[in-house]
């Protein structure tokens, strides 16, 4: 089969009652489009029917295949092993839930062919999420267009359409800790955000709890930045600083004036504090050391179990050997 134009990779986890639902909504505006098309499945290691669900539909309709993990290796790698597996000279990221409304897909693909090599969706509104979450979003956001040493387009996701181009520059990224929205922007290229209104999540519930979405952020701003890493160091400068400046004042005073208090508490005081601090810089030492030890043990990405239909024909032979090693 020649390769398709336009791939479009989802990656499911236990989705098996959103497959039928979104594929009714995606052929249509597809085939609306013209050109050919593809759509790669990633099943995420799903334990419920999903991989049946996604096999019949690859049967039925040959433009559908998957490629299905050996267990459940997160969102980020799973689109990782889609960008391996896809073919066209676009491809499209969408969850499958249909918080991803397909009908954007066209208006994608109209600025892809405008020349746009990164087509992200921006949503309008999170009212769909707690407020907590929302605010943490904001922060993260913040925080990172301040520390980071690529900047994010708020609102943007896993959304998107992207070029050939840049997909090949993301299929060099090797690293474990995956933040997608950072490799996006850390390639480049040509971008323009298309706004959206996420919708409710058809069936079931996300995944993605306060914790999970901590950790990501966290992986987020260590992968882009190392200020939490160096900003110690300053604090300790001027923590130093001061403690020496309060000696000096303590030395005056009680040679003007003798002493009053034996000073304990404030020994104690200032010892606890120290404390603090070291253990927490030690923390943050231990944050890059353990992504540092992540990443030298060199693992595969992903182990695939299974490819289904279109993903199975995809070729290894002209890609690069950091490739073929992710691969298995
Ligand atoms: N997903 C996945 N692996 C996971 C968790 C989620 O492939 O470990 C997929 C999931 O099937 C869905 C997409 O990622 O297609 C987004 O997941 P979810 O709706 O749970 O996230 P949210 O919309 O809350 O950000
Ligand atoms: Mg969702």
């Amino acid at each position: 089969m020649a390769s398709p134009k336009l791939s479009v990779i989802i990656p499911v986890h236990n989705e098996s009652a959103n497959i039928a639902p979104l594929r009714a909504r995606l052929v249509p505006v597809l085939d609306g489009i013209g050109l050919s098309w593809e759509v790669v499945f990633v099943d995420d290691g799903s334990r419920d029917d999903t991989l049946e669900i996604v096999r019949n539909v690859s049967r039925e309709d040959p433009r559908f295949g998957a490629v299905s993990f050996s267990r459940n290796f997160g969102k980020e790698i799973a689109i990782a092993a889609g960008l391996d597996h896809a073919r066209g000279d676009a491809v499209i990221i969408m969850d499958a839930d249909l918080q991803h409304p397909p009908e954007m897909i066209e208006a994608f693909v109209a600025r892809w062919q405008e020349g746009y090599d990164m087509v992200y969706g921006q949503r309008t509104d999170r009212s769909d999420e707690t407020r907590a979450k929302r605010g943490f979003a904001h922060l993260f956001y913040r925080l990172f267009s301040r520390f980071g040493e690529i900047s994010l387009p708020e609102g943007a996701g896993d959304f998107r359409l992207i070029d050939r181009r840049g997909v090949d520059v993301l299929r060099t990224m090797g690293e474990k800790a995956r933040f997608s929205k950072g490799l996006y922007a850390w390639v480049g290229f040509k971008g323009t955000g298309v706004p959206f209104v996420v919708e409710e999540r058809r069936y079931g519930k996300s995944k993605w709890s306060f914790r999970t979405l901590f950790r990501f952020a966290f992986d987020g701003i260590a992968a882009f930045s190392t200020v939490p890493l160096r900003v110690w160091t300053y604090l300790g400068f001027l923590i130093s600083f001061l403690s020496i400046a309060t000696a000096i004042f303590f030395m005056i005073r009680t040679m003007l004036f003798g002493t009053d208090l034996p000073g304990f508490p404030s020994l104690i005081v200032s010892i606890m504090f120290f404390s603090g601090i070291q253990l927490m810089s030690l923390g943050i030492i231990g944050e890059y050391v353990g992504r540092i030890f992540a990443e030298v043990k060199r693992r595969p990405l992903y182990v695939v179990s299974e490819r289904i239909g279109n993903a199975a024909e995809v070729s290894t032979g002209l890609v690069p050997d950091n490739y073929l090693m992710r691969r298995v």
